[in-house]
């Protein structure tokens, strides 16, 4: 569903991402985990083309992207590739002048243009899903972080995205709320929903990955199935660095 290829990101003089390669097929669910500033987020970036990588390439389904640095893809072929993600953020980032629904309909409405009543209907099928049909017509401002958070995934789906992109999406979280965005994501995975994400959340990864990449100084230094990763690391280093989350 998704292979990176190589994959670099350099913001000047500093190289954040150091070819990375790796797959996710369809229906899997992968967590990537390591210390902070090791290149998680922006790797997610780079998938969902927030930035652009400065060189390798990024396959995800059909559409096939190759990057060279100082060569900057056409705004068409980004818009390709990004329409094929969702993305969720550690800070929800929902528009706050915007209701719970109309959180999900903008990008329905607003980029595929679809009829205000069908994105409507979409957008409330959506937030039954996560749990929110109820406050459909609250203000952001108004709902708890987990509910937030749960919006913010209804918003990242509502296009049919063929991966959803998670970047730490209980870190703002306290545990009880972050429970109901784990229990959310656990059914979304149950469903077979593709998924990437950052997280240093145990609780989350050990639930829902099937996979885990261990990305430490922009490199990949072990990645396997959940259960072999997390019971037997091969790498001091993974072993050192899984010890320390909780
Ligand atoms: P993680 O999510 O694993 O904590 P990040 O991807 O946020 O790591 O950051 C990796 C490194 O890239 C850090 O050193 C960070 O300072 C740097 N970085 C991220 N974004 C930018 C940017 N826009 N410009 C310059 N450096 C950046
Ligand atoms: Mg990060």
């Amino acid at each position: 569903m998704i292979r990176l290829t190589n994959i670099e990101k350099r913001f000047g003089d500093l190289t954040v991402l150091k070819g990375v390669t790796l797959s996710v097929a369809e229906g899997r669910v992968t967590a990537l985990i390591g210390p902070s500033g090791g290149g998680k987020s922006t790797l997610l970036r780079c998938i969902n083309l927030l930035e652009i990588p400065t060189a390798g390439t990024l396959r995800i389904g059909q559409e096939e992207l190759s990057f060279r640095d100082g060569v900057p893809p056409a705004w068409r072929e980004i818009q390709r590739l990004r329409r094929q993600t969702g993305m969720v953020f550690q800070n929800f980032q929902l528009f706050p002048h915007r209701t719970a629904i109309e959180n999900v309909m903008e990008g329905l409405v607003t980029v595929q243009k679809w009829p205000h009543e069908r994105a409507r209907e979409r957008a409330f099928a959506l937030l039954q899903k996560v749990g929110m049909a109820h406050k459909a017509d609250a203000w952001p401002a108004t709902l708890s972080g987990g509910q937030q958070q749960r919006v913010a995934i209804a918003r990242a789906l509502a296009p049919s995205p063929r991966v959803l992109l998670c970047d730490e999406p209980t870190s703002a979280l306290d545990p009880e709320l972050s429970g109901e965005v784990v229990e959310v994501l656990g059914r979304l995975a149950d469903e077979g929903t593709t998924m990437v994400m950052a997280t240093h959340d145990l609780r989350l990864a050990s639930r829902i990955a099937h996979d885990v990449v261990f990305l430490e100084a922009g490199q990949v230094v072990e990645a396997g199935s959940a259960q072999a990763l997390f019971t037997q690391p091969k790498h001091d280093r993974t072993k050192r660095f899984i010890a320390t989350l909780t």
